[in-house]
């Protein structure tokens, strides 16, 4: 029997009753280890984070808690090697795919430990200036942020253990509100083990950071009006986390991010071959192969004039006949696998249904596979697929409609500029978008267009064609989260990430009053 992970809770490990549940190596089909939280006393391990934890965190400055955030980075980056071999084991991830989540979840929070350096020696902060409530200006409002006195529950997806993890984990407890992290079961040997390393470190007061693997039972039952909940995973589970009791009787804060149809828009005015025409294919299929496509801000449609759509669909195919797909080990190899059996299966059926209303452009099941057994291997190829003309880039519903969590992309034409920002809009509100062209002034314009539906707009010129970060590349700087179907949450964007975890309130109260709150250092 293979080890089974411990959960941190009540300030101790803590090992579930029942035989837990395997996580498996999705390239060798072996298993790796279990996780289970049978038995776990939830209530008591809440009230311990809510009470300890919260209140230990809270008597810190921002500048402290910055420098625990900073001490944690340090234990991190001394595990990394640890972590990769993990990812690889049981993410099925290339190198460059790992460091994403590992690299990207410790960048995020070494971001988040300067930020809060900068804020100093306070414990709470002020929200804009105090307004005059009446002809006398001796009365007077001044909205606080001080930090909710409950806990942050994170319920989080399978695909980004590290950087899902810590992207959520930053602000929280740099707000000064303990952090109970559920990694998704399948990948949640990562979360754990750099839960752990941290932990064992002793960096945080005691129950400020705890972690619970396996079943998601029980957890949101435990939850009261002062706690919030950051969820990330699929529409589904985001319809059964918004209708729990605790979010519609306790007003618990609940921040959603979902699934989304994210685009990518070459601009009308691009020639073939032009910079902006060739960045937009480099990125597409980027953004089709990293981590196979296993990524919430990955773009799933392609939005070209209807002139360049044979040229686009030439382009990516060659590029895309260069990716070899298999065992991430071996150093030829470019894309690694699926997470697991149940998402290869949603991928294939996810497929078939886009094809019923495309054209496939570049078949990804004839792809060989590299150094895997093609029987037991979660790996698949990339596959692009393609509306044809403009008429059926309106027709085929299931393209805008349906995410496919894998390395899979449509092609579509647009008649028009109209029309190209119709067609993005039936995403129904997306994570990120990303615009193509070399006009300032029309990128500027279509922006602001697509700002209202979309977290994110990625605009690509030729002048930051080697500077951008990247269309799928969430940067703690920039908002991540977008409305309606992306789940309508808002995490990162710099401080603004602390307003989640913050209560905003009025403090009415004479000018002399209001000075005390200004002038005091904590
Ligand atoms: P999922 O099946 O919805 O699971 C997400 C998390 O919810 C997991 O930890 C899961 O635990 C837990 N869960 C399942 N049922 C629950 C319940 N009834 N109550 C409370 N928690 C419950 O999603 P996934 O398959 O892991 O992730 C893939 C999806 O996430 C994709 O659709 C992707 O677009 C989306 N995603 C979005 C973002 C974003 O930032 N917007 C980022 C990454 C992924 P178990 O694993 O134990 O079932």
């Amino acid at each position: 029997m293979t080890q089974l992970l411990s959960n941190f809770i009540s300030g101790r490990w803590q090992n579930g009753t029942g035989s837990g549940v395997a996580l498996m190596d999705p390239v060798l089909g072996t298993e790796l280890a279990r996780v289970d939280a049978t038995g776990l006393d939830l209530p008591a391990g809440f009230a311990f984070a809510r009470e300890q934890g919260g209140a230990a965190l809270r008597a810190m400055t921002y500048a402290e808690r910055a420098a625990l955030l900073s001490a944690a980075v340090k234990v991190l980056q001394a595990n990394r090697d640890a972590y990769y071999e993990i990812a690889t084991a049981n993410s099925g991830t290339v190198k460059n795919d790992s460091a994403v989540d590992i690299d990207g979840g410790i960048f995020t929070l070494g971001t988040y430990a300067k930020l809060g350096e900068a804020l100093g020696a306070r414990r709470f902060m002020l929200d804009g200036e105090a307004a005059r409530l009446g002809k006398d200006p001796l009365f007077q409002s001044q909205h606080v942020l001080t930090p909710t006195r409950g806990v942050a529950l994170f319920i989080n997806a399978f695909n980004f253990p590290s950087w899902g993890l810590w992207e959520k984990a930053a602000p929280a407890l740099l707000s000064g509100v303990p952090v109970i992290i559920k990694p998704a079961t399948a990948t949640a040997w990562l979360t754990q083990r750099m839960v752990k390393d941290v932990v064992d470190a002793g960096i945080f007061p005691a129950g400020a950071l705890s972690v619970v693997c396996g079943s998601s039972v029980g957890l949101m039952d435990a939850l009261q009006p002062f706690d919030v909940v950051s969820f990330t995973g699929s529409a589904e589970t985001a319809a059964v986390i918004r209708s729990h009791p605790a979010v519609t009787q306790h007003s618990v804060r609940v921040n959603i991010e979902a699934d989304s149809l994210n685009s990518a828009l070459l601009l009308p005015d691009a020639a073939p071959g032009s910079e902006a025409f060739e960045l937009l294919v480099k990125e597409a299929v980027r953004e089709m192969t990293v981590k196979s496509g296993q990524k919430c801000t990955a773009i799933r449609r392609i939005l070209v004039p209807e002139a360049l759509y044979g040229a686009v669909a030439a382009a990516m195919g060659t590029r895309l006949a260069k990716t070899t797909v298999g065992n991430p080990r071996n150093e030829a190899v470019r894309m690694g696998a699926l997470v697991n059996r149940e998402q290869l299966a949603s991928v294939q059926q996810g497929l078939a249904h886009l094809k019923s209303q495309t054209e496939t452009l570049f078949d990804g099941s004839t792809v060989p596979l590299v150094d895997a057994d093609a029987t037991v291997a979660c790996c698949v190829g990339p596959t692009l697929l393609g509306t044809r003309n403009v008429q059926g880039s309106d027709s085929a519903d299931r393209v805008h409609d349906t995410e496919v969590f894998g390395p899979v992309a449509t092609l579509l034409p647009y008649r028009d500029l109209a029309h190209a920002l119709a067609l993005v809009r039936r995403g129904q509100g997306s994570l990120v978008t990303s615009l193509y062209g070399s006009d300032p002034a029309a990128l500027g314009a279509v922006a602001l267009e697509l700002a209202d539906s979309h977290g994110r707009v990625h605009v690509i010129s030729p002048d930051v064609a080697a500077l951008n970060t990247g269309h799928g590349n969430v940067m703690p700087q920039s908002l991540h989260g977008g409305p309606g179907r992306a789940g309508g949450g808002e995490e990162l964007g710099g401080l603004r990430a602390l307003n989640f975890y913050h209560r905003r309130s009025a403090v009415q109260a004479s000018t002399a009053v209001l000075a005390t709150l200004s002038n005091t250092p904590a």
